[in-house]
């Protein structure tokens, strides 16, 4: 792993262990592109829902709350990682997630024991 730096890996009741990770700062065009793609797709239901009879009364604002919902969640992420390895503290089996969007910081759940994982930079 490239450019790999060290973490702690934490769970509720304060049990740490030590990881390494990779990230990068999104740049402004990611992050618009990010915001187009998810916004974008919501906005193009919302205009063929326009098609769908009675039901449109519901479904064409639903779709445009969802597409300012979504653009908006899509702004917060400010980093993406590319790859973090380590071992989780609840159930000491390694851990490895890769490409996940994050903002100030990441939490993810360990797909071994689902239990909630946050990263501690060092
Ligand atoms: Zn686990």
């Amino acid at each position: 792993m490239e450019n790999a730096k060290p973490i702690l890996l934490l769970v509720r009741d304060d049990r740490r262990r030590p990881g390494q990770w990779s990230y990068q700062k999104l740049t402004r065009l990611e992050k618009f592109k990010l915001m187009s793609l998810r916004s974008g797709t919501f906005l193009g239901l919302s205009i063929f829902f326009i098609l769908v009879p009675i039901l449109h009364f519901i479904l064409v604002p639903g779709a445009l709350i969802l597409a300012i919902y979504f653009g908006v969640k899509a702004l917060q992420y400010q980093n993406r990682l590319l790859e973090l390895t380590g071992q989780c503290p609840s159930c000491e089996k390694p851990t490895h997630e890769a490409d996940i969007l994050f903002g100030e910081q990441l939490e993810f759940k360990c797909p071994n024991c689902s239990c909630h994982l946050k990263v501690l930079p060092q």
